[in-house]
């Protein structure tokens, strides 16, 4: 899988405003999700998706299963549509690291690096929302993503602002949005546009293209019937 290959097509469908017909945010029941690897490439088939990136969440603690579960994703016959696999993993702290284990690595066509927690948190800081304001969350989230991007290893940034959006209920401001395309751009990674978090899909497009910001555009599918919901907002 050629994956610069893959973003310029993306980015030039885009730009023809033609809907790419891809899902690059897909989670099975290696993980969360309620669907098996060869239940939702079944259902990219019949919805003509070209390509589907499994983006299972993984950790640095986590066990061999993953060799497993690329093993399955790079059975899948290709004719009709492209399975990469790979992972989505937390950026852990301002240095931009990932929970990723370095022989997972290897096996990733992908990696999606996401904010998933803020540094330092417990799980009981996690379950009770801190009461912070939206400029604290925001900048956190920012410099988080941010320094993600110095990462050679990730190639997507996954859901940006997710948290602020989805944990703390903020809406951060187009200017914000703005900054992380634009640096995205810079250091040539990927900006996802999430159907679960984004409620202006068409419009952080339209950023990308303007800041020519390499694209992807997920569903954050946690079931076959959530493959290729992104498709239907954009
Ligand atoms: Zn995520
Ligand atoms: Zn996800």
């Amino acid at each position: 899988m050629d994956k610069h290959k893959l973003f310029e097509d993306i980015y030039d469908s885009l730009k023809k405003e033609k809907v790419p017909k891809v899902d690059l945010h897909v989670h099975t029941n290696w993980t969360d999700g309620e669907n098996s690897v060869f239940e939702m490439h079944e259902e990219a088939c019949k919805k003509s998706l070209s390509h589907i990136f499994f983006s299972e969440h993984s950790r640095k603690s986590s066990s061999d299963w993953f060799f497993e579960f690329t093993k399955q994703v790079n059975s899948l016959p290709k004719e009709k549509c492209n399975s990469i696999s790979g992972t989505e993993v937390k950026i852990l702290d301002f240095d931009g690291n990932l929970d990723l284990r370095d022989e997972f690595f290897t096996e990733c066509g992908l990696v999606m690096a996401s904010v998933h927690r803020f540094p330092g948190e417990t799980n009981e800081d996690f379950k009770f929302k801190k009461n912070l304001d939206k400029d604290k969350v925001e900048k956190t989230e920012f410099d988080l993503m941010i320094s993600s991007l110095n990462n050679s290893k990730v190639d997507i940034l996954g859901h940006p602002f997710g948290m602020t959006i989805k944990r703390f209920g903020y809406y951060p401001d187009d200017k914000l949005f703005d900054e992380v395309i634009k640096l995205c751009a810079k250091k040539d990674k990927v900006f996802e546009v999430n159907y679960r978090y984004h409620k202006n899909p068409k419009q952080l497009i339209a950023k990308c293209l303007k800041h020519k910001t390499k694209i992807s555009l997920g569903s954050n599918a946690h079931s076959k019937e959530e493959l290729g919901k992104i498709l239907e907002v954009i």
